[in-house]
C-alpha cells in the first residue's frame, strides 16, 4: 500500500486568501494522519475527502500558533460528528496537554449548549494526548512513526516526523533549520516536506520582526542541500516566506535545483504526491 502526502495548507502566519495555514495530510495505507492544524485546516481536509472522525491521529510539530490555530475546530468537529465517545489522539511535544486543556476550557460554553440541545450527545470530547520526547519510534495503525528533535530555537522542543509504510517513507520536517535529527528523518525518504523561506527576499523587508524569521527556518537552498545530502526522492516545499506567488514558483524551484537533482515541487494547497505501491 502506498503513502499519499497532501499539503492541506501551504501558507505562513500572514493571512493569504489563497493558502490555508500549515497542515499536511499523510495517508499511509488505511491510516490517516494530520500533521499540524493551521488556519482553515478542515476546509482543505474536506476538499481532500477526509473528515475529522476519519483521522487516526493528529501529530503536532510544534506549538507555534500558525500550526495549531484550528486545532479547536478539529476537536469540536470530531466530537459533534461521531456517534459515540471516540478518542481523538493528539501527539506533540511537551506542553501539548496544556494547549488541549486550554482549548477545552475555551470551548466550555459550546459544550454546554450542544449537550443541552442534543438528546443523543451526552459526552464531552475524548482527547488522548501523547506528549513525545524524541528520539522515539511508535506505531499508529499501519504507519510506523519516527520522531526526532528538530531545531527551531527559541521554540523548544520541536519535532519532525518520518512516516513509513511498507517500503515508502515521508519526512515531515516542520519549521527547522538543518540539523542531525532532520537528517535522520530524511535519509533516503521518498518525499521530504520542508517549510522554506527566501533569505534574499526576506532580507529586503524593512521590518525587524519579519527578518527575525531568518534565525530558525530553512532557506530554499538549505532545504535543497538537506534533500541532496540525504538522497531523498522529492523535495516538497511549503509554508513559503514570502508567500509563494505562482509567477515566482519557477524561480524558487531553480534556486533549489542548483543544489538538488531530484524532483522539486513548490506546493499549493491540496498538492498531492503518492509514493510506494
Ligand atoms: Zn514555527
Ligand atoms: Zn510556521
Amino acid at each position: 500500500m502506498p503513502i499519499t502526502v497532501t499539503t492541506l495548507g501551504t501558507g505562513n502566519p500572514l493571512p493569504d486568501p489563497n493558502r490555508a495555514g500549515p497542515s499536511t495530510l499523510v495517508e499511509a495505507g488505511g491510516t490517516r494522519l494530520l500533521l499540524d492544524a493551521g488556519r482553515g485546516v478542515l476546509m482543505r481536509l474536506a476538499a481532500a475527502g477526509v473528515l475529522p472522525m476519519m483521522l487516526d491521529a493528529v501529530l503536532l510539530t510544534h506549538l507555534h500558533s500558525d500550526h495549531i490555530t484550528d486545532l479547536n475546530d478539529v476537536i469540536t468537529t470530531h466530537w459533534v460528528m461521531t456517534g459515540q465517545p471516540t478518542p481523538l489522539h493528539i501527539y506533540g511535544p511537551p506542553r501539548t496537554q496544556e494547549i488541549v486543556d486550554a482549548i477545552l476550557a475555551m470551548l466550555a460554553p459550546d459544550f454546554s449548549y450542544r449537550l443541552a440541545h442534543h438528546d443523543d450527545l451526552n459526552w464531552l470530547p475524548v482527547i488522548e494526548v501523547h506528549e513525545l520526547t524524541p528520539p522515539m519510534e511508535l506505531q499508529i495503525g499501519e504507519a510506523r512513526i519516527v520522531a526526532r528533535s528538530t531545531d527551531h530555537r527559541p521554540v523548544e522542543p520541536t519535532i519532525g516526523y518520518r512516516i513509513e509504510h511498507g517500503t515508502a517513507s515521508v519526512a515531515i520536517a516542520g519549521d527547522t533549520v538543518p540539523c542531525a535529527g532532520l537528517d535522520e528523518l530524511c535519509a533516503s525518504a521518498d518525499v521530504y516536506v520542508q517549510t522554506v523561506i527566501r533569505e534574499d527576499l526576506v532580507r529586503l523587508i524593512p521590518n525587524g520582526r519579519i527578518r527575525d524569521i531568518l534565525d530558525y527556518h530553512s532557506s530554499i537552498e538549505q532545504a535543497a542541500v538537506t534533500a541532496a545530502r540525504n538522497k531523498v526522492g522529492t523535495l516538497l516545499c511549503t509554508h513559503c516566506v514570502p508567500s509563494l506567488q505562482p509567477a515566482m514558483a519557477e524561480e524558487w524551484r531553480a534556486m533549489a535545483a542548483a543544489h538538488f537533482g531530484g524532483a522539486i515541487v513548490m506546493a499549493d494547497d491540496l498538492t498531492s504526491i503518492t509514493v510506494g505501491s
